[in-house]
Parts: C-alpha cells; sequence; structure tokens
C-alpha cells in the first residue's frame, strides 16, 4: 500500500463547513487546523468580499486550490457570471476555476443540446482565462447530476473536450463523481500531470441518501481512496487533496472545529 499523505497536500473545500462558518472563519479554521490550501465558493466570497478574502488568504499563507464554481453553460446569465469567475479566480491567485458544465435546461430532453452549448460556453470563455491566466478544471459529475448541474459526467468526456481545446484547460478529478468508473485508471492516466489541475475526496456512504448533500467523510464509504491517490500521483499530479464534503446529514451539523480534526485525521490514515 501507498505511503500516507503528507499533512501538507490537505485543503479544505469551503462546501465542507459552509453550513456552520462564514469564509473569514473557514480561512482562520485553515490556519488554526495547519490546513495550507482552501477551496473557496462563490457565494461565501461575495459576502465576504473578494478584496478582504484575499487579502486574508495571503496573510495566512494559505494556497487556493480552486475557486467553485463557474460553469453551468445551459443557465441563462452564463457568459457574465462566468467571466466574473474568472476575474475573482485571478484576484485569489487560484490554481484553477472549476467548472460544473450544467445539466438540462427546464423542459428539455435534449443532452446532446446541452453538450453542445457546454463545448460553445467553454470555447466562448476560454480565451478570457487564458488572459488572465486562470485554468479552467472541467468537473466531471456522477451522472446520477446529469440532468440537474453537469452532463459532464466522465473523465474521458472532460478530456475529450481539453483535447478539442488545448492550453490552459484541464480536470478536476473529484473522487465522489468518478470512483465507479471503469476506466477511471486509463483516464487519470490519459490526463496526466498537466491537465489533473484539482483532486477532490470524500467517501461515497452505503446507502446514499441525498444525490447531492450525502458525502461522507474519508474512511466512511467504499472509495478506495489510497488506490486512487496512487493513480493521480503516478500520472505525475504532486497538488493538493481538497476535502468537499456536502453533509446536511451528518457533518455540516457538527462543529466545524471537529470537521476540520477529523479530515485531518481521516487524509493521513485513510486516503
Ligand atoms: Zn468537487
Amino acid at each position: 500500500m501507498a505511503s500516507p499523505p503528507e499533512a501538507g497536500r490537505l485543503s479544505l473545500n469551503t462546501a465542507t463547513v459552509r453550513a456552520q462558518w462564514s469564509l473569514a472563519q473557514a480561512i482562520n479554521g485553515c490556519a488554526r487546523h495547519g490546513i495550507r490550501g482552501v477551496a473557496p465558493w462563490r457565494d461565501k466570497l461575495a459576502e465576504m468580499g473578494l478584496k478582504r478574502a484575499a487579502a486574508a488568504i495571503r496573510a495566512h499563507g494559505l494556497t487556493v486550490t480552486g475557486l467553485c464554481r463557474g460553469g453551468f453553460f445551459t443557465a441563462e446569465g452564463w457568459r457574465d457570471d462566468n467571466l466574473r469567475a474568472i476575474e475573482e479566480a485571478h484576484e485569489l491567485g487560484a490554481r484553477c476555476l472549476v467548472l460544473v458544465a450544467g445539466g438540462l435546461p427546464p423542459g428539455s430532453r435534449d443532452l446532446g443540446l446541452s453538450r453542445e452549448a457546454i463545448r460553445e460556453g467553454i470555447a466562448a470563455i476560454l480565451p478570457e482565462a487564458r488572459k488572465a491566466g486562470v485554468p479552467l478544471a472541467i468537473e466531471p459529475l456522477h451522472p446520477m447530476q446529469a440532468a440537474d448541474r453537469a452532463c459532464i459526467n466522465t473523465l474521458e468526456q472532460a478530456l475529450d473536450l481539453c483535447d478539442l481545446f488545448g492550453e490552459g484547460i484541464g480536470v478536476a478529478v473529484d473522487v465522489y463523481h468518478v470512483w465507479w468508473d471503469p476506466k477511471l485508471a486509463q483516464q487519470i492516466e490519459r490526463a496526466g500531470k498537466d491537465r489533473i489541475l484539482a483532486y477532490h475526496i470524500c467517501d461515497w456512504l452505503v446507502p446514499t441518501r441525498d444525490t447531492l448533500n450525502d458525502r461522507g467523510m474519508m474512511g466512511d464509504g467504499v472509495i478506495d481512496l489510497p488506490r486512487i491517490r496512487s493513480w493521480v500521483e503516478a500520472a505525475g499530479y504532486a497538488g493538493f487533496h481538497e476535502v468537499e464534503i456536502f453533509s446536511e446529514r451528518d457533518w455540516w451539523r457538527r462543529d466545524p472545529d471537529e470537521v476540520l480534526r477529523t479530515a485531518r485525521e481521516r487524509h493521513a490514515r485513510c486516503c
């Protein structure tokens, strides 16, 4: 079995404590718990204010492992929203802007049309992202979220888009969304060092009681985290391991300091 991951590689995706903490509190929490990376969500970023957040993150020397999120290319107003997200990611010095591609517009049954809109949307914003020096990370989502969140559902699909566009775009590998994929090892290898822009960790609970907000803490479910880490490392990825847990029934109800302590401990033991 692989050696345990370095503690310094842990990053906190602030969704993990979003029910309890503001972004300012999450930044302070990372500093208190020796977590060196942070990935903010834009709603909390807006609450705190971009300049203030950037200053607090710099003051603690945290790496912004990603900004969540851009994308939703099938929703109204996608262009302006994505251009704002690129500016924010630039200001924060984020390693990437995470793209959740978007699902079916209301009333549509046409997946092909949505996927076409996603291609066009990425084509429209990529030049701006390149100019700003912000890599775009397409995050394939589990197929159970194809209708409402993203109809890019496998790493293979995401990498096909990357092949089409070339520079400035890669993928976010979130174990929750891709652990089941029979082509996962092969596609991680295909992605390689330059296109794996983020690595998100949590666990898949059995049973899963909610398709969005019932993620498990690492070690509480069935994902073979050490194995997937060995694949991303073999591909050359040496970046952060971003813990991202949406958990209405469990972790969002706990003391956030306990959540961070547990995440650190499980990262060392189960990842
Ligand atoms: Zn993720």
